[in-house]
C-alpha cells in the first residue's frame, strides 16, 4: 500500500496522480501529490515504477502500515534504499536492463517466439483511423 511520497524529492510532474488506477492521490497546492485515498490503494506499485526521481514508496503490506511501522517512516525507508525499488526491480529508468529481458522462468522461456511471417503487418501510420486529427 502507498505510504510515502518524499516531498523533498518529487518534482511535481503528476505521473503518479495520472497512472494510479483508483485516484488515490490529490495534486497539492505545491503540486506535490498528497495520499487522499490511501484505502483505495490496490498495492499495484505503478505509481512507483513510473516516478523519474524514485519519490515513492509502496510498501509490499496491502494495508496501511500504521505511524510506528518503519513502512511509513521516511528516514528508515530511505536508509533501506527501498523507494524506487520496484522501479528497479522491473528494469525501469536510464542505463538499466528490463525485467523482462533478465527473466529466467523455464515455462516462459521453453514458448518459441513467432514467426515473424505470421504476425500482420503495420498498417501506414496515415491509414489508420487513430491517427488522423480530430476536427
Ligand atoms: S500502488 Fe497503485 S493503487 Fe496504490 S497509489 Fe500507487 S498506483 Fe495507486
Ligand atoms: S511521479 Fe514522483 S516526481 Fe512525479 S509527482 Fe509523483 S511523486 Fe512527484
Amino acid at each position: 500500500m502507498i505510504e510515502i511520497v518524499s516531498t523533498s524529492a518529487c518534482i511535481a510532474c503528476d505521473v503518479c496522480i495520472t497512472v494510479c488506477p483508483t485516484d488515490v492521490f490529490d495534486r497539492g497546492d505545491d503540486g506535490i501529490p498528497v495520499i487522499a485515498r490511501q484505502s483505495d490503494c490496490q498495492t499495484c506499485f505503478m505509481c512507483e515504477a513510473y516516478c523519474p526521481v524514485d519519490a515513492l514508496y509502496v510498501s509490499p503490506v496491502s494495508a496501511p502500515a500504521g505511524p510506528d511501522s518503519p513502512h511509513s517512516d521516511e528516514a528508515t525507508v530511505i536508509r533501506h534504499g527501498l523507494p524506487g525499488g520496484y522501479r528497479e526491480m522491473v528494469g525501469w529508468g536510464r542505463g538499466r536492463t528490463s525485467g523482462a529481458l533478465r527473466d529466467r522462468n523455464p515455462l516462459l522461456k521453453a514458448v518459441p517466439p513467432l514467426p515473424e511471417s505470421r504476425l500482420p503487418a503495420p498498417a501506414p501510420l496515415a491509414d489508420s483511423p487513430w491517427n488522423h486529427p480530430s476536427g
